[in-house]
């Protein structure tokens, strides 16, 4: 069993386009080369866990996440994500197929059990670092720790025990740093 550091794509791995699949508009945060090569050089699995309802609300097809997540393996080379998860659905989708109520969609925590189970990821000495708080929950919900990189993204603020981040801050370098230093906080 090993660990992982589970990522949210749009606004944590790389800077929000709302439902841009175009791989040349891709790019990646700030710190993230670095961030992402010292947690894989610890060990840490690196899996993104993404919800993409841009599918369900038929703004592009499935298909075309192969090409964002291509591009983003291209971007971090020589470093390589262990996984890459999207959940596609969404409850008042316009796609027949995709329009259901799931339970991968974050805030739920489907993409990082399953990813558990084809990595043998230890979700105990796991992370999920995200920038809203879905991403804290659906952390949370799998038993991990969890981070919010507090930049902006989250507007809403509906707080409570099972969305609290265990840490808050501003970007990847930071986050890296914590987990690196083996923090513990329940
Ligand atoms: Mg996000
Ligand atoms: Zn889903």
């Amino acid at each position: 069993m090993v660990p992982a550091v589970f990522l949210d794509k749009d606004g944590t791995l790389i800077p929000d386009v709302p439902y841009n699949v175009e791989p040349s508009k891709i790019i990646l945060s700030e710190f993230a080369q670095e961030a992402l090569g010292k947690l894989s050089d610890r060990g840490f699995k690196l899996i993104v866990v993404s919800n993409q309802s841009g599918v369900a609300r038929g703004y592009f097809p499935e298909l075309a996440l192969m090409g964002v997540e291509q591009r983003l393996q291209e971007l971090l080379n020589p470093i390589r994500l262990d996984g890459f998860y999207y959940c596609p659905h969404h409850p008042q989708g316009k796609i027949d197929e995709y329009r259901v109520d799931c339970n991968c969609r974050k805030p739920e925590a489907g993409m990082l059990l399953k990813a558990a189970k084809e990595h043998g990821i230890d979700l105990a000495r796991s992370w999920m670092i995200g920038d809203i708080l879905n991403d804290v929950e659906a952390g949370r919900k799998a038993g991990c720790r969890s981070i919010l990189i507090d930049n902006g993204n989250e507007t809403e603020w509906i707080l409570n025990e099972a969305r609290e981040p265990h840490f808050r801050v501003a970007n990847l370098a930071e986050a890296a740093e914590i987990i690196l230093n083996g923090l513990h906080k329940s």
